[in-house]
């Protein structure tokens, strides 16, 4: 069965967020997410203030979400909002603040508590009772296209890895991509976070699970990204190719909505819950042996859509983008193995993955 289901209204260009304050307006007291310095240092949390201001909401600010959210602060936040009495979120940051965001919404109206029927990992089930508070999203990074899917990847010191929850209450009601709040990104995090939307379009494309919806997006996708190559290696970036980046993230986060990623992500999360390796660095370390595995038609069309020529253009690209600074063993890698194999998407991989195959993809990506 054909499905497609994509409920986030999304605004693209200069001044979105200006133009349309009827949607980044959507209550009466506003909770901002953000993280500690990419709402100031994107001059975004200024243009969202300057509109709450004019139009007289009140909102409170909660910008204490670090890298790779951990789920017990979320749980704070939620508390927060409660305190504040927000009844809406304008979440303004890269991946982390924008996923914060989603578990914020949950924990806001559903606190976690002894013998209430609600424990703090019930998230992971969806098992909440009361709908999470509203949200609209402003990405200052083009990377995760957290700003449209139902995903929270939280970090989870239980389990020694990152975990993703899926809630369709947690799509974000409006998204507003305008370039000039990632213009300034500092050049790795830009090349981090490309390379991990072009990770999402890649494991769309090839994933189990691809449509012909998602395959057009997908190549739509990966020409955009193609297209900037250059830029991206040189840093060389205007609002316009900034907000064409935005919107080929997003274009990766809807085709992962309905596909979901594969073993380069879950891989990817032990690279940095264990080494701190930023998200879209650990992918692109491991994108490049997947993508070998896979059908080779397949492959060839993600090449084509990146405007590469050859595996090794591929390589190339990967390679001067991504600095190589972590020491690893070959224990750590089959330790790694033993998380990596038990994640959901491994199903979703197109050809038959096994522990053995993980090693040896991360050794081939890893070593030396
Ligand atoms: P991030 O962790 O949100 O941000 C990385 C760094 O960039 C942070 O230090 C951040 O500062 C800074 N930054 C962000 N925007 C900036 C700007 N405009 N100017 C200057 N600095 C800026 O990185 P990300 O790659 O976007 O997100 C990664 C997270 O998203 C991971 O937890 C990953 O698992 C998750 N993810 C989610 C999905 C999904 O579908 N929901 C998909 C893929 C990945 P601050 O610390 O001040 O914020
Ligand atoms: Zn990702």
């Amino acid at each position: 069965m054909l499905k497609f289901h994509m409920p986030t209204k999304v605004l693209v260009g200069e001044n979105c967020v200006f133009e349309n304050k009827a949607d980044l307006i959507i209550g009466k007291r506003a909770l901002i997410v953000t993280g500690k310095t990419s709402g100031k240092k994107s001059g975004a949390l200024d243009d969202v203030i300057k509109i709450l201001e004019n139009e007289k909401i009140p909102y409170h600010v909660y910008d204490k979400i670090e890298n790779n959210p951990e789920i017990n602060h979320m749980v704070k936040g939620g508390e927060f909002a409660r305190n504040c009495g927000c009844d809406f979120i304008i979440a303004i940051g890269g991946g982390s603040p924008l996923d914060a965001a989603k578990a914020i919404s949950v924990y806001a109206t559903n606190e976690p508590k002894e013998n209430s029927g609600f424990d703090v990992y019930d998230i992971f089930k969806g098992s909440y009772k009361n709908k999470p508070i509203p949200m609209v999203a402003v990405p200052t990074t083009a990377g995760t296209g957290s700003e449209v899917t139902p995903y929270s990847i939280l970090t989870l010191h239980k389990e020694k890895t990152k975990k993703s929850f899926t809630c369709v209450d947690c799509f974000y009601k409006t998204a507003f991509l305008d370039g000039r709040y990632t213009l300034n990104l500092p050049l790795q995090v830009a090349k981090n976070t490309a390379i991990d939307a072009m990770c999402h379009l890649i494991e769309g494309y090839t994933n189990k699970k691809s449509s012909p919806v998602t395959d057009c997006l997908c190549l739509e996708g990966l020409s955009i990204i193609g297209k900037y190559v250059d830029n991206l290696i040189n840093g060389n970036f205007s609002v316009d190719i900034c907000t064409e980046l935005l919107w080929a993230s997003a274009l990766g986060g809807i085709v992962i909505s309905h596909t979901g990623t594969t073993i380069v992500h879950s891989m990817g999360y032990q690279l940095t819950y264990f080494k701190d390796i930023p998200h879209g660095m650990a992918n692109g370390y491991l994108v490049y042996e997947y993508l070998k595995r896979v059908d080779s038609k397949r492959a060839a069309s993600c090449l084509y859509a990146l405007g590469m020529e050859s595996f090794d253009e591929f390589k190339n690209f990967l390679e001067k983008a991504l600095p190589r600074e972590h020491n690893f063993t070959e224990d750590e890698l089959a330790n790694w193995t033993e998380t990596s194999i038990k994640a959901k998407n491994v199903a979703s991989c197109p050809f038959p993955v096994t522990k053995n195959l993980e090693l040896e993809i991360y050794k081939r990506s890893l070593l030396n």
